[in-house]
């Protein structure tokens, strides 16, 4: 078969797509292992130029720049070939003899390819070899080929598996993060802060320090959203999140635990630190009235802290248990103050 029968391209098509145009990372290493595989064929091939090449139309593949070597230059200007094939000299072949790489600088004389294809069997590139010499290919040699492009196709589909993983671990990676958090908040849902009170307690319990929790709820909310409306009670509550959080070292964790009620859980700290930290929530939030479609709203909380120090022998239930037992005797106290949990009161 001649080169001028083989040589027909294929139309192009977004299945096609190279993996290595899933990232930067996974490019680069396809392109050190297709390097590898290029010298394994010059040494196969006594001194060919191996070249792989892939269709323009399946990805701008890293080879095709600037670095472009001849025998590049020279595979990337002919079609990929749909099956095997051999010009022991190129002087001999009806088209390429006037090519201007055969016919002027560089010489190239000898060349033969084999098509490589995705999955699907689609034609994507080729695997070629360029002489400067004439050069006889044997059937042996033909095969040999053909065994280097199952090589590259099988790299081909181990860099796309790869991708394939490495995007699935981070869309589940985002999906666990969102199954965590609550979406209007952007702190910890019920379900989270839950499992991180539940391991803290543990940690503190092994490592002998206390852990405290603080129940937090907004006083006379329901007034904000009756008169300002639900959107503007969302965004009260939104800003008051921020104002808990920033009286919080980042080793605490904030949760939403109810409607309007958040969870504080600080791990290390005694019911004194507990307490003042609650302390300043309600300072920070009292201090300076939201904002609300020009509208100041003076806003106020309640807390109840709860403390390992207090009830050593709780489970993580009974301690909130009591640190809401506390919240409501601050409601009852009137509102705008915190109360701590006290064996004898519970
Ligand atoms: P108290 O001082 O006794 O806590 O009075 P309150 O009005 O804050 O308490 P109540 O439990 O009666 O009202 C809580 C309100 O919080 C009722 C509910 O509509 C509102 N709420 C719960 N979740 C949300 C939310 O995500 N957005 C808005 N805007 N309101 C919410
Ligand atoms: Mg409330
Ligand atoms: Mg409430």
């Amino acid at each position: 078969m001649t080169a001028s029968a083989e040589r027909r391209s294929q139309p192009a098509t977004v299945a096609d797509k190279l993996p290595g145009e899933e990232g930067c990372a996974s490019r680069a290493q396809l392109e050190l292992h297709l390097a590898r595989l290029r010298r394994v064929g010059r040494q196969l091939f006594e001194g060919a130029d191996c070249v792989v090449m892939f269709r323009d139309d399946c990805c701008e593949y890293p080879f095709a720049d600037a670095r472009k070597s001849t025998a590049e230059a020279f595979c990337g200007s002919l079609p990929h070939p749909e099956g095997g094939l051999a010009v022991p000299d190129l002087r001999q072949d009806a088209i390429l003899r006037d090519h201007p790489a055969v016919s002027g600088e560089p010489h190239i004389r000898f060349y033969a390819a084999h098509p490589l294809r995705n999955h699907e069997g689609m034609l994507i590139g080729s695997v070629s070899l360029v002489d400067y010499t004439p050069r006889t290919f044997g059937e042996d040699r033909r095969l040999l080929l053909a065994d280097m492009a199952g090589l590259v196709e099988r790299e081909l589909q181990l860099q796309s598996m790869n991708a394939v993983h490495a995007a699935l671990q981070k869309k589940n990676k985002s999906l666990r993060r969102r199954s965590l958090i609550d979406p209007l908040l952007k702190i910890w849902n019920r379900g989270a802060i839950m499992r991180i009170l539940g391991i803290e307690a543990d940690r503190c319990d092994k490592q002998g320090v206390p852990l405290s929790l603080i129940v937090i709820d907004l006083d006379y909310f329901k007034k904000i959203n009756d008169t300002y409306g639900h959107p503007a009670g969302d965004t009260v509550l939104v800003n008051v999140a921020g104002r808990l959080r920033s009286c919080m070292r980042p080793q605490d964790a904030l949760g939403r635990y109810g409607g309007e009620e958040f969870l504080a859980v600080l791990p290390g700290s005694c019911h004194e630190t507990a307490l003042a930290v609650a302390e300043r929530m309600r300072q920070v939030v009292a201090a300076q009235p939201e904002e609300i479609n020009g509208v100041a709203l003076q806003l106020s909380i309640s807390a109840g802290v709860a403390s390992t120090v207090q009830f050593p022998a709780a489970s993580t239930d009974e301690l909130i248990s009591h640190a809401d037992s506390a919240l409501y005797a601050a409601k009852d106290a009137g509102r705008n103050c915190v109360v701590r949990a006290m064996p004898e009161l519970a």
